[in-house]
C-alpha cells in the first residue's frame, strides 16, 4: 500500500506540474489580446515571483549543508575519485555541446543573407576583455567576505580615466638658408598629452556568489570528513540543516505548480509578437532548438545509456518536475531544491553522490548555455559577413565553455558572459541587442538542458562509483518520504 501511495503521490506532482504548464499557457494567450499594462502584468505574475523567491531562499543552505555534509561523509581517497569523475564529465558533455552548437549553425547558417535590423542600440553593453572575465572567474572563488558572498560577486568594471602626460617629440625645423647643406635641424621638445583610457577596476554586483560558497563547502567539507571524533558536532549540524532544508523543499513543492503558472502566464502575455521573429532571428532560434533537442534528447541519454546500461528516459522521466521547474524559472540554481529532490526521491540516486555533484553542477555545468553561446557567436559573425577561420571557431569553443562555467545559474546569465566570446574573435558586442528579442525563450531551454546535464551527470557518476560508495559505511539522514 505505501509503494502505490508514494507512487500516486509522486505522480500528482508530476501531474499538477505538466498541467500547470499547460493551463499557464492557455491563460497567457487567453489574456493576451487585452493588452495588459506591464503593471497589471506584475500583479499577475505575482505568485510566480513569489516561488522564485522562496526556491532561491533556499539555494544558499542548502549548496553550502549538502556540500559540507556530501563530502565529508566520504573519505578523502573516495569524494577524490568522485570529484574527478564529475568534473571529467562536465567538461566531456559542455565540449560536445559547444560542437553540436558549431556544426549546426555552420549547417544552417540562419545569418546568411543581407542583415534583417540594423544594430538597435549602440554604447550599451560594457567593454568587457575577455582575460579580466577569466580572473574574474577565479576571484570569485577566493570570497574574501563569506557572509559578503551571499549577496555579491565580484565583477570588474571598466572606469574611463582621464590624465595628461609628458610626451617628449623631436621638431623638425626646416633650415632655410642653408637648404643644401643641412635640410633639417632637430629640437627636442616636451608637451604635454591627455590621455583618456578605459581601466578595469574592482566593483562587485548584486547576486550569490554561488562558486566562492563551493569552494569554500567543498574545502570545509574535506577538513571536517578528516576531523575523526572533534568533526562530529559538526557534521551532525550539517546533515541536520540539510535535512531541515529538504524538508522546506518538500513543502515549497505543493505551491510549485501554482508558481510555474503564473510565471509562464506571465511570460506569455508580456512578450513581443512572435511574427516579428521572423527571418534571421527565427533561423537562429530554430538552430539553437535544434542543437540542445540533439544534446539533451540523443547525446545526453546515449551516454549515459552507455557507462550504465540503464534506461535514460526512465530515469529522465523521474526528472520531469525539476525541468519543468526549470523551464518556467530560467534559473538551474532555483531548480536546485527540486533537482536534488527528483534525483534523490525519484531516482534514487545515492545522496552522497547527489549532495557533492548537484550543487557544483548547477553552478559550472551549464551544457545549454555552452551550445547557446557559441550558436550566437558565429550567428552574429554570419550576420556581419565575417568569415571565421578554424583558429577562431576553436577560440570560440574555449571561450563558450568558460563563459558557460562562468555565468551563474540565474536567468539571462548567458546573455552576459556572450561578451567575453564575442571581444575573443573581435566580434562586435553590440550586435548581441540583435538576439535580445529571442533570449527570454531561449534561455528557457537552455536552462531545462542545463538542469538534465547536471542530473544524468549524477546518475553517471554514481554509477561509476560504485565501488567506494559501497566501500564507505556513513549513514545519511533518512529522506522525508522514507519516513
Ligand atoms: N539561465 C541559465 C541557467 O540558470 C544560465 C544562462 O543564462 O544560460 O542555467
Amino acid at each position: 500500500r505505501e509503494g502505490v501511495r508514494s507512487f500516486f503521490r509522486r505522480n500528482l506532482f508530476v501531474l499538477f506540474t505538466v498541467a500547470a504548464v499547460a493551463l499557464g499557457v492557455m491563460l497567457g494567450f487567453a489574456l493576451r489580446p487585452h493588452n495588459l499594462s506591464p503593471r497589471a502584468i506584475k500583479y499577475f505574475s505575482f505568485p510566480g515571483e513569489l516561488l522564485m523567491r522562496m526556491l532561491q531562499m533556499l539555494v544558499l543552505p542548502l549548496i553550502i549543508s549538502s556540500l559540507v555534509t556530501g563530502i565529508s561523509s566520504l573519505d578523502g581517497k573516495a569524494s577524490g575519485k568522485m570529484g574527478v569523475r564529475a568534473v571529467v564529465y562536465y567538461m566531456v558533455t559542455t565540449l560536445i555541446a559547444v560542437f553540436i552548437g558549431i556544426v549546426m549553425v555552420i549547417i544552417i547558417r540562419p545569418g546568411k543573407g543581407s542583415r534583417d535590423s540594423p544594430v538597435a542600440a549602440s554604447g550599451n553593453i560594457e567593454p568587457v576583455q575577455a582575460a579580466d572575465a577569466f580572473l574574474d572567474l577565479i576571484r570569485n572563488m577566493f570570497p574574501p567576505n563569506l557572509v559578503e558572498a551571499c549577496f555579491k560577486q565580484y565583477k570588474t568594471v571598466y572606469k574611463k580615466t582621464v590624465s595628461t602626460r609628458n610626451v617628449t617629440v623631436a621638431l623638425n625645423l626646416t633650415d632655410s638658408l642653408n637648404a643644401s647643406e643641412s635640410a633639417f635641424s632637430s629640437v627636442l621638445h616636451t608637451i604635454q598629452e591627455t590621455v583618456v583610457e578605459t581601466v578595469p577596476v574592482s566593483g562587485s554586483s548584486n547576486g550569490v556568489n554561488a562558486l566562492g560558497m563551493v569552494v569554500f563547502s567543498i574545502c570545509f567539507g574535506l577538513v571536517m570528513g578528516s576531523m575523526k571524533q572533534q568533526g562530529q558536532a559538526l557534521r551532525d549540524f550539517f546533515d541536520s540543516l540539510n535535512e531541515a532544508i529538504m524538508r522546506l523543499v518538500a513543502v515549497i513543492i505543493w505551491y510549485a505548480p501554482v508558481g510555474i503558472l503564473f510565471l509562464i502566464a506571465g511570460k506569455i502575455v508580456e512578450m513581443k509578437d512572435l511574427v516579428q521573429v521572423g527571418g534571421q532571428l527565427g533561423m537562429y532560434t530554430v538552430t539553437v532548438i535544434v542543437g540542445l533537442l540533439i544534446h539533451g534528447l540523443f547525446v545526453l541519454p546515449l551516454l549515459y545509456f552507455l557507462v550504465t546500461r540503464k534506461n535514460p528516459f526512465s530515469f529522465i522521466g523521474g526528472l520531469l518536475q525539476a525541468l519543468i521547474t526549470a523551464l518556467g524559472t530560467s534559473s538551474s540554481s532555483a531548480t536546485l531544491p527540486i533537482t536534488f529532490r527528483c534525483l534523490e526521491e525519484n531516482n534514487r540516486v545515492d545522496k552522497r553522490v547527489t549532495r557533492f555533484v548537484l550543487p557544483v553542477g548547477a553552478t559550472i555545468n551549464m551544457d545549454g548555455t555552452a551550445l547557446y553561446e557559441a550558436v550566437a557567436a558565429i550567428f552574429i559573425a554570419q550576420v556581419n559577413d565575417m568569415d571565421l577561420n578554424f583558429g577562431q571557431i576553436l577560440t570560440i569553443s574555449i571561450t563558450a565553455t568558460a563563459a558557460s562555467i562562468g555565468a551563474a545559474g540565474i536567468p539571462q546569465a548567458g546573455l552576459v558572459t556572450m561578451v567575453i566570446v564575442l571581444t575573443s574573435v573581435g566580434l562586435p558586442t553590440d550586435d548581441i541587442t540583435l538576439i535580445i528579442a529571442v533570449d527570454w525563450f531561449l534561455d528557457r531551454l537552455r536552462t531545462t538542458t542545463n538542469v538534465l546535464g547536471d542530473s544524468l551527470g549524477a546518475g553517471i557518476v554514481e554509477h561509476l562509483s560504485r565501488s567506494e560508495l559501497q566501500g564507505q559505511n556513513v549513514e545519511l539522514g533518512n529522506s522525508v518520504l522514507e519516513e
